[in-house]
């Protein structure tokens, strides 16, 4: 291509631009806007001005009054104008800006002894041949840095690519599915050389039609490909369970309760599953407390009755001893060996364990990660379950489910995620929701306590211990960071032992050796320590329900789920309970109005959906979660509405024609991309 030698293609080698559709894909990662572009000589006072020039010079200077400024002068040909700042964070300015830097600047022009000049205004540093035909005015994209290519350079071969292509580019999507949005040729063009008429906002946050257009391009193919997984997995053969009515009536009798309606839905959703002769894979969704662990384990029983074997994986170690607890409490009368599986076990009792599950000697196997080691082997895994699977990449799933031949997969959640969603992350899934509480549960007396009354937070405690209740404290830290000057759960154990002499206090945190944590748990649960002080590692799962107060220490700090999980550790019985959130911040901050989310409501869905809006999907999915093709434009929870489109239209699409053969040019993308990443066995 014209303007692309040997050279300038190594260039973009380096960063994997090989084809000229790669360039086109070579997306810009901002854009400036000078389209109110001025000329540094001829700036008037006024709002929101604009300029472009070079750092003539820079640094520290005083005022009259001995105040210290920062101060650049800027020039361009055709004059010079000064920016200051009065507050400004030395170390950054001097560290940032060097004489000769390209400047694009923003802010008000106020008049100071007749000169123009810039305070505080925004500056956007520009790369070094930007400035050079800043002069145009108009949006100019800016790519991210290629090493050995200026921007200037760059858009030209771009601009090249274009003239070459020109009506060529073809449109992976067909015509009945892209409505109205713009064509393939179109997007590009407008998505590197924006037409005037965007608006910058618009641009800056990929909301432009030709954005939207690759938006939903990325997702359709994305979906797509798992509408056609969802066909082959369909026919993929499973363990079919013989499993009588009579069977399930006589082991709910042998509970300590009795299910809610909830609970007896959610159980039939899975048992009719576990009776086909194809795998089961189902997102089981329940708020924190509403007993998902209890139908985890009658979903066991089923696989053991029929002589397989069943494996429960947790986050943590703590999550994984209470489910063994749990389990052998309430499958005591069915008299089922279980083994326990964590990293803790030393060498010889590992071997064993191994030795016994690789037999068929334990039916039940529960554990952490240390389930899916490589030692690990069933003698016929035929079920696997994941509790609080938000936890653990899909990797990790994935090797659970690979150590039984198409087990059934049974995945739990407290954390509700949108439905599309969840069927796009985890692949093809069925959703059952328990959206009941066990009878009996008390609301939380939910408030917000300002860090200046800590003296009545202690009344507080004072009065709940007092009565002889339990409870737990939290705090966001280890270990004392003198940088964010939080308490840590370390040095507040101490002050809180001076405090509340009188009260057993233990401490459990990270790096609390293993046998102590036990220990410590066991005495909690049996009533022997009053006050549990903590970090999060209590946050998941614990279920010690005589415990009634949670208090929460920097609770600003925390996500809303992470709040509602912490919560949810308490409210298990049929006492009252509280949760105290303790925080710094005040009345108007942001922060302070997040927790009275948590004030306001215990329902984890709508709590959930409160923090899907304020910290976006990569926060609240985890990059772990995405065994996905690489979304390069779309996001999903910011865009979950095109997802939602697009999902509907691959599905509906693959129906009509199963082998892609309608739109050539759409199954020849499809495996282009993603080819490697979905399972495409069927259209092959
Ligand atoms: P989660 O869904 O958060 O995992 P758990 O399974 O830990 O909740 O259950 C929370 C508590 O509720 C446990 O103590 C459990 O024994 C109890 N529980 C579960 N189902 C019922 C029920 N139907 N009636 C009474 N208590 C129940
Ligand atoms: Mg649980």
């Amino acid at each position: 291509m014209k303007g692309v030698g040997p050279r300038i293609a190594e260039f973009f080698a380096a960063k994997e631009i090989q084809t000229c559709e790669d360039l086109l894909s070579y997306f810009p990662f901002k854009y400036l806007d000078q389209r109110s572009l001025e000329k540094v000589g001829s700036l008037q006072p006024g709002k929101s001005r604009v300029t472009a020039g070079r750092i003539l010079s820079c640094g520290i200077a005083f005022t009259g009054g001995r105040r210290k400024i920062f101060e650049i002068l800027l020039g361009d040909d055709s004059g010079v104008i000064s920016l200051k700042w009065f507050r400004f964070n030395p170390r950054q300015m001097m560290g940032g800006f060097k004489k000769g830097m390209g400047l694009l600047v923003t802010g008000e022009v106020t008049e100071f002894r007749r000169e123009c000049q810039f305070i505080h205004p925004t500056v956007q540093i520009l790369d070094g041949d930007v400035i050079d035909e800043i002069r145009a005015p108009g949006i100019v994209p800016t790519y991210s840095q290629i090493p050995g290519l200026g921007q200037k350079l760059l858009r030209r071969i771009v601009q090249n690519t274009f003239d070459l292509f020109s009506g060529n580019i073809i449109d992976p999507l067909p015509e009945e599915i892209r409505h109205s949005l713009p064509s393939k040729e179109q997007a590009l063009r407008e998505i590197h050389f924006p037409p005037d008429s965007n608006g910058i906002d618009d641009l800056l946050a990929s909301r432009t039609p030709a954005f939207r257009r690759e938006i939903f391009e990325e997702f359709f193919l994305m979906e797509l490909g798992l509408a056609l997984k969802r066909r082959s997995v369909k026919k993929e053969d499973g363990v079919s369970f013989d499993i009588g009515d009579e069977k399930i009536q006589e082991w709910r009798r042998k509970l300590p309760f009795q299910l809610t309606g909830a609970q007896e839905r959610v159980l039939d959703e899975i048992l009719t599953d576990l009776r086909e002769p194809h795998p089961m894979n189902r997102l089981l969704q329940g708020d924190v407390g509403s007993g998902k662990t209890v139908i985890s384990l009658l979903a066991a029983l089923t696989a053991i009755e029929n002589g397989h074997q069943a494996a429960l994986m947790a986050p943590t170690e703590i999550l994984a001893e209470q489910h063994y607890l749990t389990a052998r409490t309430l499958l005591a009368p069915f008299k089922i060996p279980i083994a326990l599986l964590t990293s803790r076990l030393d060498p010889r009792e590992r071997r064993s364990a191994h030795a016994r599950i690789r037999k068929g000697m334990f039916p039940l196997v529960i554990g952490t990660h240390a389930l899916i080691s490589e030692g690990v082997a069933f003698k016929s895994l035929a079920l696997t379950i994941i509790d609080e699977q938000h936890r653990f990449g899909v990797l990790q799933r994935a090797a659970l489910r690979e150590k039984g031949r198409s087990p059934h997969v049974l995945v739990m959640t407290a954390t509700p995620i949108p439905r599309t969603l969840a069927m796009t992350i985890y692949g093809d899934l069925d959703l059952s929701i328990i959206d009941e509480l066990p009878p009996g549960r008390q609301k939380i007396g939910t408030e917000i306590v300002p860090e200046k009354n800590r003296r009545q937070l202690y009344g507080v405690m004072r009065e709940v211990l007092g009565r002889g209740g339990q409870g737990y404290i939290v705090y966001p830290l280890v270990e004392e960071s003198e940088k964010l000057s939080l308490k840590d759960a370390t040095g507040m154990a101490e002050e809180l032992k001076r405090i509340f002499p009188e009260q057993p206090i233990a401490l459990l945190h990270g790096r609390t050796p293993p046998e102590e944590k036990e220990a410590v748990m066991r005495s909690f649960k049996a009533g022997e320590i009053k006050l549990l002080v903590s970090t999060t590692v209590i946050e998941v799962g614990i279920d010690v329900p005589q415990a009634t107060m949670m208090v929460i220490e920097h609770a600003e700090r925390f996500g809303l789920s992470q709040l509602h999980q912490l919560r949810g550790r308490i409210g298990r019985g049929d006492k009252s309970s509280i949760c105290l959130l303790v925080t710094p911040v005040s009345r108007h901050d942001p922060a302070y109005r997040r927790l009275e989310v948590m004030v306001e409501t215990q329902d984890g869905f709508r709590i959930a959906e409160e923090d899907l809006k304020i910290r976006g999907p990569g926060d609240f999915l985890g990059t772990r979660q995405s065994g996905l093709p690489e979304l390069r434009v779309a996001n999903l929870l910011r865009d979950y509405k095109i997802l939602q489109e697009a999902r509907e239209e691959a599905f509906r699409w693959i129906e009509k024609d199963p082998h892609l053969a309608f739109h050539p040019p759409l199954r020849e993308t499809l495996f282009r991309k993603w080819g490697g990443r979905l399972a495409l066995a069927e259209i092959g």
